[in-house]
């Protein structure tokens, strides 16, 4: 079994009176601790720390940072995630010393060529979601999603309007109805669709002069781009309602069309999915948001703004145009402090200037033809419940291998672990009995979508009973995964 050794902790390595360095005798004088700091709050045993030897300890953690699955070593093809290759560029660029050496509280003089990245982040997301007005502070899409709700719910309260309602469909990821409750409204859950796609019955049934906001992704979780998506906006509209864009899915459409073209109102990005931040893992988003000029005074502070003359203190620059920090007239408040995750939103600016628009489009491109050409390569055995074409990812059924030889959708994700694949999304939309969810994003080559469709063609052949125990490779194999969550053990106790 590979690297069996990087799962014990360190301690369980300690041998008493290893070393990883030895340093001369003292050639001072000794004094006794207890002369310098009082004697109650001395330790009366040394720290029970390991007793290793340096390659001891730099194999422990060199194996152990193989131990994850990652995009550097392994197809990911996690669907809604996005998972695409970050280019290392963007680290070098974003780990500039002008960049990582800036001072949150320098002044606005001196931080002119941040602030400068940062307006124009702003104008590009602009542009790309159709929408005017963006705050760069949510730290993610979730959060996105809420401050765009509290932004709604400002607005309503402004216009004296008691909308208590957000709607969504039930394929919506988990995160929406969670932002909209914490935003304190009411969470309302369209259960029937047709095909897949919103019902336009269903919806109209359900807006009211209650209706606030109606939630959208779109392509949506299916990976089917909802085809009424003008029309849906225009009832929205008709009831003085507005539509929220969940733009996780953003990278179907990329220079194709547009949030704000489409009648949406409020978006966020996951500038980690689509603009290659790394993640997963917990590591940093951002989730900025783009909303429409009606609503650009509410959206938090501060915001990056460009104007004619000098910078303060009052410097006379003649006509140059000088960078500032703004906060909104009817600014609902700070979501984060400074100016968000900027270094994730450096990675998705050296991104979008690397592509450009043409750049752009070639992605959204190339991630619906290799969705497709992967749907297309599976659908003897993982056939989709829509079967049409999809965008950028695709909703594949083990519900058939289930009935027919007991094989689940969990079973194969498994499996897949022992042969280098990072597992699909799976049981997510929830819509889709035995749900993988796969996306393989533009970044992968013809060659790992045949080796990865060969491999499940494959995992299917085998024996049922085998594939309940997998994976057979992997380190741990198949933990209580509730348990895991909810009372994780991150600390080893000694066993003294
Ligand atoms: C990832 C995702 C979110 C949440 O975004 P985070 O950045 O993880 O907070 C919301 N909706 C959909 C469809 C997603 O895939």
């Amino acid at each position: 079994m590979r690297n069996k050794l990087a799962t014990q902790p360190l301690f369980k390595l300690s041998v008493p009176g290893r070393r990883g360095a030895v340093f001369p005798d003292s050639d001072v004088p000794q004094r006794p601790l207890d002369e310098l700091l009082p004697a109650e709050q001395l330790a009366t045993s040394p720290p029970e720390l390991p007793e290793l030897t340096e390659p001891d300890v730099i194999r422990h953690f060199v194996n152990l940072s193989t131990l994850n699955m990652s995009v550097d070593a392994n197809f990911y093809p996690l669907g809604s995630c996005t998972m695409k290759y970050n280019p290392k560029r963007h680290e070098r660029l974003a780990g500039l010393t002008g960049l990582v050496d800036l001072h949150p509280y320098q002044s606005e003089d001196r931080s002119q060529g941040m602030l400068q990245l940062l307006f124009e982040m702003q104008q590009m997301l602009a542009e790309i979601a159709g929408l005017p007005a963006v705050s760069l502070q949510p730290a993610a899409g979730a959060q996105g999603e809420f401050t765009a709700l509290l932004v709604a719910a400002a607005y309503f309260r402004e216009r004296g309007e008691e909308r208590t309602q957000v709607l969504f469909p039930s394929s919506a990821h988990g995160t929406n109805p969670a932002s909209a409750a914490l935003a304190g409204f009411e969470c309302v859950q369209m259960d029937k669709s047709k095909n897949g796609l919103v019902d336009l019955d269903a919806l109209a049934s359900h807006l009211s002069e209650k209706t606030a906001v109606f939630m959208i992704t779109n392509p949506n979780t299916l990976g089917l781009f909802e085809p009424d998506i003008a029309k849906i906006s225009q009832m929205l509209h008709d009831v003085g309602g507005l539509v929220y864009v969940d733009g996780a899915n953003m990278n179907a459409i990329l220079g194709v069309t547009r949030p704000g073209d489409f009648g949406g109102d409020m978006m966020h990005y996951n500038v980690h999915k689509t603009f290659t931040g790394p993640h997963g893992a917990g590591g940093p988003g951002a989730g900025p948001i783009a909303v429409r000029d009606f609503l650009a005074d509410y959206l938090p502070g501060p915001v990056v703004t460009k104007r004619a003359g000098g910078v303060n203190p009052p410097v006379d620059s003649g006509e140059d145009e000088t960078y500032h920090l703004t906060t909104p007239t009817k600014s609902i408040g700070r979501m984060r402090t400074f100016f968000g995750n900027v270094g994730i939103l450096v990675r998705g600016y050296c991104y979008l200037k690397t592509l450009g628009a043409q750049g752009l489009r070639d992605v959204s491109d190339n991630a619906v033809l290799n969705a497709n050409y992967l749907m297309a390569k599976v659908a003897d055995i993982l056939p989709t419940e829509q079967g049409k074409l999809c965008m950028h990812e695709f909703v594949a059924t083990a519900r058939i291998l289930k009935q027919e030889r007991g094989i689940s959708a969990m079973d194969i994700a498994k499996r897949l672990l022992d042969f280098g694949f990072h597992a699909p999304t799976v049981y997510f939309p929830l819509v889709v009995a035995e749900a993988m969810m796969i996306e393989p994003t533009e970044t992968e080559s013809k060659e790992t979508l045949d080796h990865f469709a060969e491999t499940l063609h494959r995992i299917v052949e085998e024996d049922s009973e085998f594939l309940h125990l997998a994976p057979h490779e992997a380190p741990v194999s198949r933990p209580d995964e509730v348990t895991a969550a909810r009372k994780p053990v991150v600390k080893w106790m000694s066993q003294k």
